[in-house]
């Protein structure tokens, strides 16, 4: 069977500990701001449910993998955001002949130069993809937490970017995971769903 890594991808402390780096794991709230990096840490996200909500869509095994990227040579002090793409291609070196695809999972601001931010990236039809929380969080809107909504908004965002690395591109249907969102609203719109038609493209494939 094909497998799906979850790399928590997150900033080590200034003593070389991670941070929340229990297996599993990542942290998504934000009462805490460390001094160089912007990340957020705070209560934690079940990364083992996300693995098996994953397995089921795509019919694989998804495992949950220790974090073991450093994010840091992808900040962008300028921006304070992390480098979106440069991430994925350093995320490359873990794929292996036995891993089919890797998918990052952080807490921190991505961006792309031509965006102010982004929620996921991913290569198309390449080996790897990303997902961060941050703007997922009703907390980044001067919302209460809703733990539930950033677990059905991460679901969907993870699942649309693995989409991409099977060539799927954005669906016209509003209600298929591959419709495009541009804010979170988008995001609640849609299901965690592939559509039929995006479905059959991935067979085709
Ligand atoms: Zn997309
Ligand atoms: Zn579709």
């Amino acid at each position: 069977m094909k497998v799906v890594q979850l790399l928590p991808i997150l900033v080590r402390n200034s003593d070389g500990s991670g941070l929340g780096q229990k297996a599993g794991r990542v942290p998504d709230s934000a009462p805490e701001v460390s001094r160089d990096s912007g990340l957020s840490s705070g209560s934690s996200l079940d990364l083992d449910r996300l693995a098996t909500a994953i397995s089921a869509e795509f019919n694989v095994r998804c495992e949950v993998v220790p974090a073991a990227l450093d994010p840091a040579p992808s900040f962008h002090s300028g921006r304070q955001q992390y480098y979106s793409t440069d991430l994925l291609a350093r995320m490359q070196k873990h794929l292996t002949p036995a891993c089919w695809r890797v998918l990052g999972v952080t807490p921190l601001d991505l961006y792309i130069p031509i965006l102010t931010f982004v929620f996921g990236e991913a290569q198309l039809e390449g080996g790897c993809a990303l997902v961060s929380t941050y703007r997922l969080r009703q907390e980044f809107y001067g919302l209460p937490p809703d733990p539930d909504l950033l677990r059905q908004r991460l679901l969907k965002e993870a699942i649309h970017e693995l989409g991409h690395t099977l060539s799927l591109t954005h669906c016209e249907d509003y209600e298929c995971v591959m419709a495009p969102s541009h804010a979170v609203e988008w995001i609640d719109l849609k299901s965690s769903r592939v559509c039929r038609e995006c479905r059959r493209a991935i067979a085709g494939c």
